[in-house]
């Protein structure tokens, strides 16, 4: 295999996933100058294109699909990379170096990369099969949604309080849909913030008409026919015409386990995006790695940032030019006019300190472990963030104290 125009059922390369994580290696191994054949393939049926604005402002109509494209049509030719769209793999054999893909023709790959992200966890409570119910995903998730609110659908129930959740209901509340948010746990944002940015998100929402509910979960979907109204556990009754589930993802890696790869929540993957199956890679959501900024314990990243950088570590180490995975986690979030920047993980901080003030609608919050300068997060708050970032990956000692001046650029620490 060496002709560098792929066939759609052979490659060098074969990058299962088109989304942010499986488009960017296949950019960056020709970027490398790799000449050998690439195959993109995707259960998705358009190509590939950026997730993050399918929650913002491609639901609210204000961004075009076009434009969410992250390279047009023509580019995937022009560099020779195959698109085999609308096919899903649906197991690996590592020993034959091939996948089976539902309804069609098995795939044979030289290096494979794992590019499959998650799939939206569902409800599973009764009625949860009712038309109405939409998950947040990908295109045919938000263009049922933005059909079902074109049609008339004004009044919402949002389940999930993380970013889906959250920007979601910003978006609902500015085209003027009635929006009820509910959150099993006892604050917003409780699996990405901390306890500052939950109160803060929680108030914004408020004031713009969310109604929030939290410690609790759905008893019950009601409706005959589509969904009418939830139960919620403690009996309260919500009427609704539709219902958004941000419930988190469940990483796609069926058939890299049933194939014997190492893993449990994620595919393993050591610093270069190897799996335990040779000459398999996995990058971005569904990638389970030991990050430096987590003091080495196993996670999994879910976001565009992390999905290019895996996707360059490997490109690079497919290329011969191996480096390891090291960069800093960072994260964003848009709602209503509140720019939300994070960077660091916030994971097992033992304290924080609060940079200016919430009330004025531009602040950061710092999360220090043991001293050290573990992530921000920043609420409009530019500055704070670039400045931050350096502390962050520096991995500085700072003193509280010095932190806590806001009129102190966050540069003098470093
Ligand atoms: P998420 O961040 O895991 O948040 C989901 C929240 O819903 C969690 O607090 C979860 O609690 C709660 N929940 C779970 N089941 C529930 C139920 N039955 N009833 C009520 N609440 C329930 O997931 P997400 O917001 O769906 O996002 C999915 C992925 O897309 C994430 O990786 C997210 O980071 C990514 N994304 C990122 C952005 C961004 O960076 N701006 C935007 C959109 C999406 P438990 O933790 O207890 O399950």
């Amino acid at each position: 295999m060496s002709d560098s125009t792929a066939p759609a059922n052979r490659a060098d390369i074969v990058v299962v996933g088109t989304g942010h994580g499986g488009a960017q290696a296949a950019i960056a191994l020709r970027q490398r100058g790799f000449a050998g054949s690439i195959l993109l393939v995707g259960r998705d049926k358009m190509p590939p294109y950026e997730r993050p604005p399918l929650s913002k402002d491609y639901l609210s109509g204000t961004k075009p699909f076009e434009r969410m494209l992250i390279r047009p049509p023509a580019f995937w030719e022009e560099r020779a990379i195959g698109l085999r769209l609308g096919t899903n793999v649906i197991r690996v054999d590592p020993l034959a170096k091939t996948l089976a893909v539902a309804g069609g023709e098995a795939i044979t790959y030289g290096t494979l990369i794992w590019a499959a992200g998650g799939d939206p966890r569902r409800l599973s409570c009764p009625g949860a099969h009712l038309p109405g119910n939409h998950a947040l995903r990908d295109k045919p998730d938000t263009d049922r949604l933005i059909a079902e609110l074109a049609a008339g659908a004004r009044r919402v129930v949002v389940v999930g309080g993380g970013y889906v959740g959250l920007e979601a209901a910003a978006v609902l509340r500015g085209i003027g849909c009635a929006v009820t948010l509910i959150e099993a746990r006892d604050r917003l944002l409780s699996r990405v913030a901390g306890e500052d940015l939950s109160r803060f998100y929680a108030a914004e929402h408020r004031t713009h008409g969310v109604e929030i509910r939290l410690e609790t979960g759905l008893e019950k979907i009601e409706g005959e026919g589509r969904v009418t109204a939830v139960r919620l556990a403690g009996g309260e009754t919500i009427p609704c015409d539709i219902l958004v589930a941000g419930i988190g993802i469940v990483p796609a890696i069926g058939p890299l386990i049933a194939a014997g790869a190492a893993g449990a929540d994620g595919v393993d993957v050591d610093e270069f995006c190897r799996t335990s199956l040779p000459d398999v890679y996995a990058i971005g959501d569904c990638a389970a790695h030991s990050n430096a900024y987590a003091d080495g314990a196993v996670i999994r990243l879910e976001s565009v940032q992390n999905a290019h950088d895996m996707a360059h570590v490997a490109a690079r180490a497919i290329s011969g030019d191996p480096v390891p995975y090291e960069a800093v986690p960072w994260f964003w979030s848009n709602q209503y006019d509140l720019r939300l920047q994070t960077s660091g993980l916030s994971l097992g901080h033992d304290a924080t300190v609060l940079r200016g003030r919430p009330e004025e609608r531009s602040f950061s919050v710092v999360y220090l472990k043991a001293g050290r300068f573990a992530a921000i997060d920043c609420v409009n708050n530019v500055k704070d963030y670039v400045q931050g970032r350096k502390l962050v990956e520096a991995r500085a000692m700072v003193d509280p104290q010095t932190v806590l001046d806001p009129t102190r650029p966050l540069a003098d620490l470093l």
